[in-house]
């Protein structure tokens, strides 16, 4: 019998155990090593999800074929916990959710009617504060029995492309109907990240933003200011994913991404999922921070393809 045999067929609540104390990279690595590890880590994957999805929503399958139908997403702190290992990962608050102009109303509908939630806040063009992209169009804050439930709507084409002009990378993370997605995944899981340039380089900063900045640093995470502080950052960047400078995508390398039942096979990836296979959205940090002056300097932009 392999090692990888035995570690499958070890008693249930120490696989469980296991697990639990694995990250989304390490679950990925060692998915790669057999198909039925790849079988029971995605499985393991989805019945997290389930619980976290749980503590706001009892119709689950409804909402993620509303996620599917409409290509929102959750982020926050669900995102953050789902990525980190289950032992140790960040409390969740609640359940933020990401969707656009043409789409909101199918959401709106689904927690008012179906799971009964109150609208306590409905924003028209948010002020600065937490949501001050200028991406964002509305706010919904709904509320059922002390949960809370945040539907951001954005006017851009793609209703993530706000994640990736949020304050820093800790929260550059969703949770889509078909994925789970970390944009900065070794500082992330490291529990460690960059302040957005934009935040000081384009006037973004005010309370409410470093209110959401210091409720991470709260929760054990070491926010940087300097990218030198954070990584080394010499003669390779703008080669690097982690470089300020560089263009990102949601499906390029530097990004850690589980997709739902996809097993990479000899001729390719199978299938296809939102953001990561198709319709990317491109990102730069931007601001001043990189050891090429030629290259320094640069806006932060996001935008969808
Ligand atoms: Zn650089």
């Amino acid at each position: 019998m392999s090692k990888m045999t035995r570690f499958t067929s070890l008693c249930k609540e120490i696989t469980e155990n296991i697990l639990d104390s694995l990250d989304l990279v390490e679950l990925s690595s060692l998915a790669t090593m057999t198909s039925t590890l790849h079988t029971n880590i995605d499985e393991y994957i989805q019945r997290c999800r389930r619980i976290i999805f749980a503590r706001f929503i009892s119709n689950i399958q409804e909402f993620v074929g509303l996620l599917q139908g409409t290509g929102a997403v959750v982020s926050g702190s669900c995102a953050l916990n789902l990525v980190q290992a289950r032992q140790g990962a960040v409390a969740i608050n609640d359940l933020d959710i990401y969707t656009t102009l043409q789409n909101f109303k199918d959401f709106v509908q689904f927690f008012t009617e179906t799971e009964h939630y109150t609208v306590i806040r409905n924003i028209n063009h948010p002020p600065p504060g937490p949501y001050n992209s200028s991406g964002m169009a509305k706010l919904f804050r709904l509320q059922n029995n002390g949960r809370n439930v945040d539907i951001i709507v954005t006017n851009l084409s793609s209703a993530i492309s706000p994640i990736f002009q949020f304050h820093s990378t800790i929260v550059m993370n969703f949770i889509s109907a078909e994925a789970v997605f970390c944009a900065y995944p070794g500082w992330t899981l490291d529990m460690a990240g960059l302040v957005h340039p934009r935040m000081y380089k384009q006037n973004a900063t005010n309370f409410a933003t470093v209110k959401g900045l210091a409720k991470y640093m709260q929760r054990g995470f070491t926010v940087y200011l300097e990218i030198t502080e954070l990584a080394v950052h010499e003669s390779r960047c703008v080669k690097m994913y982690y470089c300020p400078q560089i263009t990102r995508s949601t499906n390029d390398k530097g990004k850690l991404a589980w997709v739902a039942g996809h097993k990479e096979t000899a001729t390719g990836a199978l299938g296809s999922a939102n953001y990561i296979d198709t319709k990317a959205v491109i990102w730069s940090l931007g601001g001043d921070q990189c050891y090429n002056e030629r290259v320094s300097g640069s806006p932060s932009f996001v935008f969808a393809t």
